[in-house]
């Protein structure tokens, strides 16, 4: 056979999406892919409804549905505190997966560098890899995962096409501070790089935290690609919508991409979510509040399990330190958890450029009934854990 393209060997499968199989095949309760178990508002499935019958069924314009992109560049102005045309400065995409990979590749030339913060959200090494681009990490150090700023500044010295920025991030939880987006803002110009974001938590943080959308810093916005998506938000996963919104010239640029990988997001769901743009102020705020509970309850059954952790401040993930069990290869461990605890969950090392084995990710975006129900099954975990062998 032929030789497959090199760039493959440098990443694996998702390891987030291969727990979500191996949860699946153990019956265990899956907190591992970051995915919530209950519906979403009820106007936005009352509009999938109606748009089984009226349509529409055929493609939408490549880069978003003219009344999707009027819904979201009215939304995303309010909240991100900026003028959005919907006619040229958005691109609709499927998933911000897509909407990640459209704009690493609108920015990258092979040979490229691109920075990533480690622990990092898996798909940003293979969005870089993909595009014929390599990333570099700068690490963030717990309890608050804060950069280093002269490791980070090093690392813009290697003068990288773009940064990659999760926040609120993903594993973490952490939400950057503005004093911390305005060094990277300062930075980002010194060094003449973009800024890729991945904004998907931005309506899922805690108190006294506050989203700033990086695009919203002065100067910046020329230099921003701000990536998001409706499934978080709106609790629809599975949709796959999600969005680029950046200067004309960067999105003219990014359609182009968009329009050959995928042509466009599916055409009915984009004329449902119109229904989830148009919410309420409230039903943010309604979704913050939710969070915030089910946040503080189940770290509460973390504790009451005798698990150690640390605090998120956004989106729903948690990272559980599990170095007490003598873990060796977590992805084993995660194994054995689904198997024996009845727990999906990712294994960090997945998670981080430094070789990191000690620490697990579960995330909370489920009924109240099914986390009471997990933490019954995590309160079992450190007497099940004695009998634990790699
Ligand atoms: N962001 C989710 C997670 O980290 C997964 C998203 C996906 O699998 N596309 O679990």
């Amino acid at each position: 056979m032929p030789e497959l393209s090199r760039k493959l060997i440098n990443f694996t499968d998702s390891v987030i999406r291969r727990m979500t199989r191996i949860s699946d095949k153990y019956g265990a309760i899956n907190l591992s892919q970051g995915f919530p178990d209950f519906d979403p508002p009820r106007e936005i499935e009352e509009a999938l409804k109606t748009a089984a019958f009226k349509g529409p069924h055929q493609y939408s314009i490549t880069w978003g549905a003219q009344n999707l992109r009027e819904a979201l560049a009215e939304k995303q102005s309010k909240f991100m505190g900026l003028d959005i045309d919907p006619d040229t400065q958005i691109v609709v995409t499927c998933g911000s997966t897509e909407a990640m990979m459209a704009s690493v590749m609108t920015v990258c030339n092979p040979g490229d560098k691109v920075i990533v913060f480690s622990p990092f959200y898996e798909n940003y090494a293979a969005d870089a890899i993909l595009s014929g681009a390599e990333p570099i990490y700068v690490p963030l150090y717990p309890p608050d995962f804060s950069f280093n700023r002269v490791e980070l500044e090093s690392a813009f010295k290697q003068k990288p096409k773009a940064l990659i920025l999760c926040n609120p991030s993903n594993p973490s939880g952490k939400v950057f501070t503005l004093e911390e987006l305005k060094f990277i803002a300062g930075l980002a110009e010194k060094y003449d790089s973009f800024v890729i974001t991945d904004e998907v938590y931005e309506h899922i943080v805690m108190d006294p935290y506050k989203h700033v959308y990086f695009a919203s810093l002065p100067g910046m916005f020329n230099r921003t690609l701000s990536c998001s998506s409706l499934s978080k938000t709106y609790s629809i996963t599975g949709w796959r919508i999600g969005y680029v919104i950046g200067d004309e010239r960067i999105i003219e640029n990014v359609r182009k991409v968009h329009d050959f990988l995928t042509v466009g997001a599916a055409a009915p769901l984009q004329e449902a979510v119109v229904a989830g743009l148009k919410l309420p102020m409230e039903y943010y705020s309604w979704l913050k509040n939710l969070y915030t509970k089910k946040r503080d309850m189940f770290l509460q059954g973390l504790s009451e399990a005798g698990l150690k952790y640390v605090k998120p401040q956004g989106a729903y993930y948690v990272l559980i330190d599990v170095s007490e069990f003598n873990v060796r290869d977590d992805l084993k461990f995660c194994e054995w958890l689904a198997k024996e605890v009845g727990i999906g969950a990712v294994p960090g090392s997945s998670f981080f450029k430094e070789d990191v084995n000690y620490l697990i990710r579960l995330h909370f975006a489920k009924k109240d009934e099914t986390l009471l129900k997990s933490i019954e099954k995590l309160k079992t975990l450190r007497e099940k854990a004695q009998f634990y062998r790699e």
